[in-house]
């Protein structure tokens, strides 16, 4: 199976992916959390990341395809999740593409819908355990009781004016993706509005 993950920033992509590349054996490939190991580890593609996200900012198509598509090569070109990927037109074309040449291209994309309100509440109470990935919500999933504060992170681009420009971001550039999808008969629309467990039901119900 090959699957993208689209939505807004906050529709609960990475926390579905991990639940999907569990149950169907899939590679999980997150350009996000590829940069945040890039500007940890201070490679140059971090470096060259880091002042785009800080800002809420897409990271230059060139370079979010070069890490998506060696990704996608490192997973066998099958079996794989693009949970943040593409999120621009061009991207788009180019994954096409790209598994076009590679005899690849037969990708399912599932459309995780949720409101802009919504999406403001829940990037603001999302916190990220630094060492595991792990997505909280401090209201409706709050991190274990004895998680060390110092593990747990506020990421910077879910600090308020960051959201504000993410989602501007998402409105001018990745939300025009969904009619391109649709055009190519790819997509599947899926109420994002709901628990963890809910949603991943609807999203097994729509790809079974
Ligand atoms: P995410 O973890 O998916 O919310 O991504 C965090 C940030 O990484 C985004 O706000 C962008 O700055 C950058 N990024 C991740 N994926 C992409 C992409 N496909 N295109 C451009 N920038 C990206």
């Amino acid at each position: 199976m090959r699957l993208v993950l689209f939505g807004p920033p906050g529709a609960g992509k990475g926390t579905q992916a991990k639940y999907l590349a569990t149950h169907y054996t899939l590679a999980h490939l997150s350009t996000g959390d590829m940069f945040r190991a890039a500007i940890k580890e201070g490679t140059p593609v971090g470096k060259e990341a880091k002042s785009y996200m800080d800002a809420g900012k897409l990271v230059p198509d060139s370079v979010v395809c070069g890490i998506a598509g060696e990704g996608i090569e490192n997973a066998g070109l099958n079996q794989f999740i693009l949970d943040g990927f593409p999120r621009t037109i061009p991207q788009a074309e180019w994954l096409d593409d790209f598994l076009t040449r590679h005899n690849a291209d037969d990708y399912v994309v599932v459309s995780l819908k949720v409101d802009v309100e919504l999406i403001v509440e829940r990037l603001s109470n999302r916190r990220m355990n630094k060492e595991t990935g792990e997505i909280y919500h401090l209201v409706y999933n709050p991190p274990p009781a004895d998680l060390p504060t110092q593990v747990l992170l506020h990421r910077s681009d879910d600090q308020p004016e960051a959201i504000r420009e993410r989602l501007a971001v998402y409105e001018a550039d990745t939300a025009p993706l969904e009619a391109y999808f649709r055009g190519k008969n790819r997509l599947k629309e899926v109420d994002g509005v709901g628990e963890i467990e809910e949603i991943f039901e609807r999203i097994k119900a729509v790809l079974d």
